[in-house]
């Protein structure tokens, strides 16, 4: 199947990234958001994303231009009736995610895919309030999108190998890797790491070490290249725990339980970079502060 034009839903963090690299890639794109501010901001970004690949030679001006050029926005989901491919990229939530594809599938050419970024979802779920499950599946990027290199390919209980291929074929202009998941809680990616993010929490709430000793332990004793609870405050401590309360439910095993200290981090709003307190501390001047 030819995809040509890849709608994208959502202009958030996720969903910029995705038309940037669609668009760069040499799909036509149309990002829809319900929000005008989110819109222009999402356009801004992509640009001065792009400005700053052109500034480390990893893409040329004329790329650039021709990527932007490729982008066009709406606020009406409508116009994304001629897409080949949609990516649902809007709030987690499912509700919302529910009413963004019953309100689309009507739009769309019989032929397109339709797919969800979604984190923890299950899209077995999601495509069975559409009218075409098997041209339904999981496309789920990571963050920061232009820098990551996977995306996972989760297939919905209907889900037929054309669907598959197709997106495979996306991944792969993309110039990504893609891993391919079933569609159980979490899929790949955040069932290994964020049960570690978890554990880390634990390791923290029964005082075996402390936000240094923990990080700088993962740090330089396994390689990794954020300390777990570093990383934590970089995805949202929020995030984190939707997802462990997304295993425990979904797998309902206690080994999911979500650690009491990060439930209460997020109780106090603390959620991270995001609000600027986390496990460190980032409204100062220099070097974040551990909080314990
Ligand atoms: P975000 O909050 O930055 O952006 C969500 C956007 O969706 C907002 O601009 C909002 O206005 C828009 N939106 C809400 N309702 C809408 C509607 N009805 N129609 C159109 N737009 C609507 O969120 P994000 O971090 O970009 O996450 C988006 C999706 O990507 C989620 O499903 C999330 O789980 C997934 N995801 C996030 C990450 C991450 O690290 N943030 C990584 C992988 C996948």
């Amino acid at each position: 199947m030819d995809i040509k034009t890849v709608g994208v839903i959502g202009a958030g963090q996720m969903g910029n990234g995705i038309a940037h690299v669609m668009a760069l890639a040499g799909y036509d794109v149309i990002l829809n958001d319900l929000n005008e501010d989110a819109l222009k901001a999402a356009l801004a970004k992509i640009e001065k994303n792009m400005a700053r690949q052109v500034s480390r030679s990893l893409i040329s001006e004329d790329d650039m231009q021709a990527g932007l050029t490729r982008i066009n926005t709406s606020l009406d989901v409508a116009a994304l009736g001629t897409s080949d491919l949609v990516i649902e990229s809007a709030t987690e939530n499912e509700a919302i995610k529910i009413k963004i594809l019953e309100g689309l599938v009507p739009h769309l050419n019989e032929h397109a895919i339709v797919t969800s970024n979604t984190s923890s979802i299950s899209i077995t779920r999601l495509a069975a309030r559409t009218d075409r499950p098997e041209k339904f599946m999981g496309f789920h990027f990571m963050n920061p999108v232009p820098l990551m290199q996977l995306v996972e390919l989760i297939r919905g209980i209907a889900t037929d190998d054309d669907t598959y291929q197709a997106c495979l074929a996306v991944v792969e202009k993309l110039g990504k890797t893609a891993a391919s998941a079933e569609d159980f809680p979490a899929f790949i990616v955040n069932r290994i790491l964020v049960p570690m993010i978890n554990e880390a929490c634990y390791t923290l709430y029964e005082g075996v070490g402390n936000v240094a000793s923990i990080d700088n332990a993962m740090k330089l004793g396994a390689n990794h290249p954020m300390g777990p609870l570093e990383l934590a405050d970089f995805i949202g401590l929020d995030t984190c725990l939707a997802i462990m309360n997304v295993l425990h439910d979904g797998l309902a095993d206690t080994k999911y339980r979500p650690c009491p200290l990060l439930a209460k981090y997020v109780a106090a709003g603390w959620l991270g970079r995001k609000t600027g307190r986390g496990f460190y501390d980032y409204r100062g001047e220099g070097t974040p502060q551990p909080t314990r």
